[in-house]
């Protein structure tokens, strides 16, 4: 049986810190990977070019039952820890829109490969396609059952990631030792995922990307909204606004709720101005087609079906439109409302909402309030972020984390003191 201080379940983003932070502190580390090798997913995110932070932070930016979780991790290892990090390793980083951080040469294979070298010089041992059967805990000690033999250790850092884009490696197979564990676990759902809309008008809008608000209504009641490029398809509704507010969609479909969103195609414009306007074109030209009116203002492809909703013929003159056919038009504008009825599967979601329940997860440590010695780390935790690096940045603060602190804890569990690597802070931890 190989034996280790700390062993590693998963090699993706959190798993791979987690290691480093816990090979840092000393602790002679293991990591388990059952793909045939580490950090997959970190190739394809942020289109190939790895958005791994943002500049921008705050609670707002994470979801989950207790948002608030992310704070106590976040003063321990921020964004300037992780940047300081990755200048370390030699990965050098620029800063684009909205405070988003990338790798300097805007490839993701440079964060994957830093990373891996590190590992490689503290002497982590990483087994790739292990097949872990079984994780139980006896006599202080977790013991793994994989197809490459037995393992042991003396704390154990779970970071098998959710449910997203399965094929590089997060299958929720991690989950049935968490629950093996008796630990409390909601369901996954996708997040951060294009939505499904049951109006047959979303083929006839198909393709059309325009600036828009989303506002999300869960039983009738304002749950979420965010504003951008929104992206119709045939599907629905997609683009980055979408993206943000669909783990309220999902999470609240999968409670069996009803769920709207409302398409607001001028943002910046109140609905008294676009009353203005028409009121001065129908003075000017009040033969004008309302189709002519609308166009000036909306995508062309847009004006057939919110006249449609509206009630009103795309020929109808401005002479003729009554003010409630106006008020009708102008709310159809400001807030074409979709069913959501879904959404992409796990394999078209970013990331996943859901995981294990954080009520049972120390935020100081990552180590479980049930299992002494049992830590967690990333995705599979019940905290998702925006897009826009911040499920990266979850990802690396609570695998530093719970490295850190296994490492420590596994000291006091009868391995010898080594001198501890420690990481250089820089500024506050605070994100
Ligand atoms: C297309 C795409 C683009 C993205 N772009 C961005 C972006 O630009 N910025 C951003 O912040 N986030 C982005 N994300 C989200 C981000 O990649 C994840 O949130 C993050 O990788 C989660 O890290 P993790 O280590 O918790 O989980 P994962 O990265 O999913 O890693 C989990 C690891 O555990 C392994 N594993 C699973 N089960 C087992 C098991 N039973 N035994 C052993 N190993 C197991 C998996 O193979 C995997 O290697 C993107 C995601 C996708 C899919």
């Amino acid at each position: 049986m190989r034996s280790y201080d700390v062993i590693v379940a998963g090699a993706g983003a959190s798993g791979m810190m987690a290691a480093i932070s816990a090979a840092r502190r000393g602790a002679r580390t293991a990591l388990l990977e059952h793909m045939d090798q580490a950090g997959k997913k970190l190739l394809s995110t942020g289109n190939g070019k790895c958005n791994f932070t943002n500049q921008v932070q705050g609670m707002e930016y994470y979801r989950g039952l207790d948002p608030a979780f992310v704070l106590p991790v976040f003063a321990q290892f921020g964004v300037a820890d992780t940047l300081d990090f990755f200048r370390d390793i030699g990965v050098w980083w620029k800063e684009k829109r909205g405070g988003s951080i990338y790798p300097a040469n805007e490839q993701s294979s440079t964060v994957r490969e830093g990373l891996l070298l590190e590992l490689a010089r503290l002497g982590v041992e990483l087994f790739c396609g292990i097949g872990i059967r079984s994780i139980q805990k006896r006599q202080g000690r977790f013991l793994f059952d994989t197809k490459q033999g037995e393992f042991s250790s003396s704390c154990c850092v779970l970071a098998t990631g959710g449910k997203a884009a399965k094929k590089t490696g997060s299958d929720g197979s991690g989950i049935p030792y968490v629950v093996g564990f008796c630990h409390p676990v909601s369901d996954f759902v996708p997040a951060l995922v294009q939505l499904q809309g049951k109006q047959s008008f979303l083929k006839e809008l198909a393709g059309i990307r325009a600036q828009g608000r989303v506002s999300v209504y869960v039983n009738g009641t304002k749950t979420a909204e965010d504003v951008g490029e929104l992206q119709l398809t045939e599907f629905g509704v997609s683009g980055i606004p979408a993206f943000q507010v669909s783990r309220y969609c999902t999470t609240a479909l999968a409670r069996g709720e009803k769920v709207s969103a409302s398409l607001d195609f001028m943002p910046d414009t109140s609905e008294d101005a676009l009353l203005e306007d028409f009121y001065r074109q129908r003075k000017r030209t009040p033969e004008r087609e309302a189709v002519q009116w609308l166009s000036g203002i909306v995508n062309r492809k847009l004006s057939p079906v919110l006249l449609k909703q509206a009630g009103l013929s795309p020929g109808r003159p401005l002479g003729e439109i009554s003010r409630k056919q106006l008020l009708r038009l102008t709310g159809q504008i400001k807030g074409l409302l979709v069913d959501i009825i879904g959404s992409k599967s796990f394999d078209g979601a970013q990331v996943c909402a859901g995981g294990v329940l954080t009520e049972k997860i120390s935020p100081k440590t990552m180590e479980s309030r049930l299992v002494e010695g049992l830590y967690f780390a990333g995705e599979l935790v019940d905290i998702d972020g925006m897009c826009g690096g911040y499920n990266l940045q979850w990802a690396f603060s609570s695998g530093w984390v719970a490295g850190l602190h296994s490492a420590d804890a596994s000291r006091g569990r009868g391995r010898s003191p080594q001198k501890p690597e420690m990481h250089r802070k820089s500024q506050g931890g605070t994100p």
